[in-house]
């Protein structure tokens, strides 16, 4: 009989999405079902998530949800089966879910996701529209962070028991301990051993602390986050609950990913036929104003210009690239310095170095299916989808070992090149020189031709896909669901 679970996520694609999270609560419910796992998802009904779901229909309603009245919709959208919240005065605002179109986050950001929580308890625990409780929440973020806490606090007793998914610990929702009476819950949760953190409220820290199980997106992350230096605040938390916490590494959707049939690359090629694939080298070396030579190690990055995905550390690397005769090509958005960190360099290297600011999506695309090397030498990854995409597409990713970065790239060292196994470098810790000497060991590897082919078709035939991480999370939900009570 399949587990029913309720999922609980302020993003989920196509719907809406800010980042990775929503590719996630997206990916979960299709991966999972043939693992007998049934999930729907319950989200705030933004105005984009109105407009998803326009056959939705109400199943529930609440005279006052923190505020104003609000409405539990049902409906279906790209295969999902979704419970919208639909609270206007919590959800129907123009802007981004968390920012208003002026850039600042709302001033009520507590209350919305308080409600957001109350409801995923309350679904869980009784069902909605004559439909039977949940066998287990799942809940993503600080968003839904209130979530578990509700579900310990709830009256009735049916015991529902919980996982919580960090995806990235920076993100904490932490409030005003002032808002503590309007949230409903009992004084004895206001404590350290409960939602009270640093002398303010944290939405993590309460989905970490009452969830009967924490995974994160990496086995490596989670064992980063135990740590002083990555636990960002909440590593003795971490620490303290380490039995409770595992990683299960992200999957990229491999039907959308598929270098066979991206209609954005100019040659189709696959991992039985890499050799079209030098038709969208030419191709990149084109678009980004670099000299067409096939014979040049062409490394690439793409990534938001920001410090933790090291783009710094690339333009500190370049005499590293342009003594070994390598090209570089750069696409990004981001911080402005890093913006014309970027533009420089191209202008200073013409023919050598080129840059794209913006945000590109085909773009990409090209850089994973022409580069020979896709740079990722992020100061911290919890998961990363840049080495996913460049495994599949044939480029050796290059990454810094950390986060889900070390557990997906195997380094291409003397014992797993003898065993034929690896699939890209890695380099630590991170650092300008540490990353200049693995561009010298790619630079090396690439006048062995064979050795590099065969790298290559190692990284394309890795299975990236969310394959063995459903099993994993069916696995948990499972073994959860068992000893809950
Ligand atoms: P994060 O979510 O922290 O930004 P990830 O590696 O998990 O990093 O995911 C980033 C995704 O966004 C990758 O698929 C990458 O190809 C894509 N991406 C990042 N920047 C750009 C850009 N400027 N243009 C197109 N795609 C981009």
């Amino acid at each position: 009989m399949s587990l029913r679970v309720l999922s609980v996520a302020s993003e989920c694609v196509p719907l809406v999405k800010t980042g990775g999270l929503a590719d996630v609560a997206g990916a979960l419910p299709h991966a999972l079902a043939p693992e007998g796992v049934a999930i729907t998802t319950l989200l705030p009904a933004y105005p984009k998530v109105l407009a998803a779901l326009p056959d939705a229909v109400p199943l529930r309603r609440f005279e006052d949800l923190f505020g104003g009245p609000a409405r539990l919709l049902r409906g279906q959208a790209a295969g999902l089966d979704v419970l919208a919240l639909d609270a206007p005065h919590l959800y129907d605002r123009p802007g981004n879910p968390y920012l208003s179109p002026q850039g600042g986050e709302w001033g009520d950001n507590a209350i919305r996701f308080a409600a957001l929580g109350a409801v995923a308890a309350l679904v869980a625990r009784e069902g909605a529209g004559g439909a039977p409780g949940f066998d287990l929440l799942h809940a993503h973020d600080w968003q839904a962070g209130l979530a578990p806490a509700y579900l310990r606090f709830g009256a009735g007793a049916r015991r529902v028991p919980s996982v919580f998914t960090v995806h990235n610990l920076a993100f904490q929702g932490k409030f005003d301990p002032a808002i503590f009476p309007r949230l409903g819950l009992p004084p004895q949760a206001m404590s350290t051993d409960g939602i009270e953190y640093y002398g303010a409220i944290g939405y993590l820290k309460a989905g970490l602390w009452y969830a009967d199980r924490i995974t994160t997106v990496s086995p490596t992350y989670a064992a980063e986050i135990r740590t002083p230096e990555a636990g960002m605040g909440l590593d003795g938390l971490l620490r303290g609950r380490g039995g409770a916490l595992s990683g299960i590494l992200n999957g990229l959707d491999t039907r959308d990913w598929d270098p066979a049939t991206d209609a954005d690359l100019p040659a189709a090629f696959s991992a039985v036929d890499v050799a079209p694939r030098a038709a969208n080298k030419r191709a990149l070396q084109e678009r980004m104003g670099l000299h067409p030579d096939p014979g040049a190690l062409l490394f690439g990055f793409v990534g938001r210009l920001a410090w933790q995905k090291g783009v710094d550390l690339v333009l500190g690397a370049l005499p590293a690239v342009l003594g070994a005769d390598a090209q570089l090509a750069l696409l990004g958005t981001g911080e402005w310095g890093l913006e014309e960190g970027c533009r420089g360099a191209a202008w200073a290297n013409q023919g050598r170095v080129g840059a794209q600011i913006g945000f590109d999506e085909g773009l990409a695309r090209l850089f994973y299916a022409g580069a020979d090397v896709i740079l990722v030498p992020s100061r911290f990854e919890p998961s990363g989808l840049a080495q996913l995409c460049a495994l599949r597409y044939g480029a050796l990713p290059l990454v810094a070992h950390v986060g889900g970065l070390a557990d997906s790239v195997i380094d291409a060292n003397e014992m797993a090149l003898a065993a034929g196994i690896g699939t890209g470098l890695h380099f630590s810790p991170v650092t300008r020189e540490m990353l200049e000497s693995a561009i010298g060991r790619a630079a090396q590897l690439w006048r062995d031709k064979p050795a590099w082919a065969r790298l290559q078709v190692n990284a394309m035939a890795t299975d990236v896909s969310w394959r063995r991480s459903a099993a994993a999370y069916a696995a948990l939900f499972r073994d959860t669901a068992a000893h809950a009570g």
